[in-house]
């Protein structure tokens, strides 16, 4: 079968074999992604017309107990300026964001062990409380079955963790032996059983990626059915093994949106800030290629520099109005609309209501 004939195949199955994703893998062309992208935003708009999504990210510690060997933030990072937020400061930006028009928080930090079970579920509570019709995102690494549970009680409903790559040995060559791919997976398999918005995802052209990896983690996004995915290209962070290695390419990521939409027809698919980092207006031909969301920041502009996953991480420098008015233009001039809404994934929002009905 040509290659165009796979994706037409794709955008009606929703999955392909493994061989055929790696031929698109392997090959991509311009005429190739082109087509890709048509029917990846004819797609987005079947279920979600023409609206894009804003989560309002409030990045709250950059201390993080992990060493994942691509992360500027890995604690054997000597360089790093650490810091975390009070609940006051956390509870602040929210307010701010809510104000702006945020529906959805998404509180996002490193693997921080001064953040325990009960000081999270006081936050998570607080904001529902302070802000009952917004949805709570967590993204905050790998707990246990328990922790997970608890955040579930007091009120988040949604969790991002990357699966970061769906290939054990090429988990082990991004992480410490300390990390197991196997706990990250049984991680998102708990999340989802637990009845979070999942989300999974992982970086393009990470060190030692092949087109066979990429295609065994579209066929886990396939079997996970994530409610969310947040992919984005590899950027080398100063201060880690990884610092020399070559970035991962706008193309090669705006395919993968595409392939991914296709995959995951229904799936919150964010146009991420690494890639509005790698082209000026990456983020503008991410909606183009199938994505649904933004993430702007809404953490405090003072630490913002210092929550580098990445070198040359742009939006450090504004306030969150200035970010907000940016995006909206931008989501504009690509004829979309930014909506002031909480962006529940469709299949969830079928789900709770066929729940409610038995
Ligand atoms: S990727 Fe996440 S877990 Fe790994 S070092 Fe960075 S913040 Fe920590």
């Amino acid at each position: 079968m040509n290659r165009k004939n796979l994706l037409d195949q794709l955008a009606k199955d929703h999955t392909l074999p493994f061989d055929g994703f790696v031929e698109l893998l392997a090959h991509p062309d311009e005429g190739l992604q082109a087509h890709a992208a048509s029917l990846a935003v004819e797609t987005t708009q079947q279920y979600y017309g023409n609206k894009v999504f804003s989560r309002g990210l409030i990045e709250f510690t950059n201390i993080c107990q992990n060493n994942c060997y691509y992360c500027g933030i890995r604690a054997g990072n000597e360089n790093v300026q650490r810091y975390r937020l009070t609940d006051e400061q956390i509870l602040q930006c929210a307010a701010t964001g809510y104000q702006l028009g945020f529906r959805t928080f998404v509180l996002q930090g490193g693997e921080d062990p001064y953040y325990t079970d009960d000081k999270i579920c006081r936050l998570v509570q607080q904001l529902k409380h302070n802000h009952p019709d917004c949805a709570i995102t967590l993204s905050i690494g790998e707990k246990s079955r328990e922790s997970y549970e608890r955040f579930r009680q007091a009120g988040a409903e949604r969790y991002l963790l990357r699966h970061e790559t769906a290939t054990p040995a090429h988990y082990h060559r991004l992480h410490p032996p300390s990390l197991s791919a196997e706990n990250r997976y049984a991680c998102l398999h708990t999340l989802k059983e637990l009845g979070f918005q999942t989300g999974a995802g992982f970086m393009v052209g990470s060190p030692g990626q092949t087109p066979e990896d990429l295609a065994r983690d579209l066929l886990f996004l396939h079997k996970l059915q994530p409610e969310m995915v947040g992919i984005g290209p590899f950027i080398p962070a100063a201060g880690t093994p990884f610092a020399q290695e070559p970035a991962g390419t706008l193309n090669e990521t705006l395919f993968l949106l595409s392939l991914i939409r296709l995959l995951l027809p229904d799936v919150l698919l964010p146009a991420t800030t690494a890639l509005g980092t790698i082209d000026p207006r990456g983020r503008e031909k991410g909606i183009l290629a199938g994505a649904n969301v933004v993430m702007p920041n809404l953490s405090p502009k003072s630490v913002r520099k210092k929550y580098q996953l990445y070198d040359n991480k742009i939006c450090t420098g504004e306030e969150a109005a200035e970010c907000i008015v940016c995006l909206t233009k931008r989501i504009e001039s690509v004829g979309r609309e930014l909506a002031v809404d909480r962006g529940d994934n469709v299949r969830y929002v079928k789900m709770k209501e066929d729940h409610y009905c038995v």
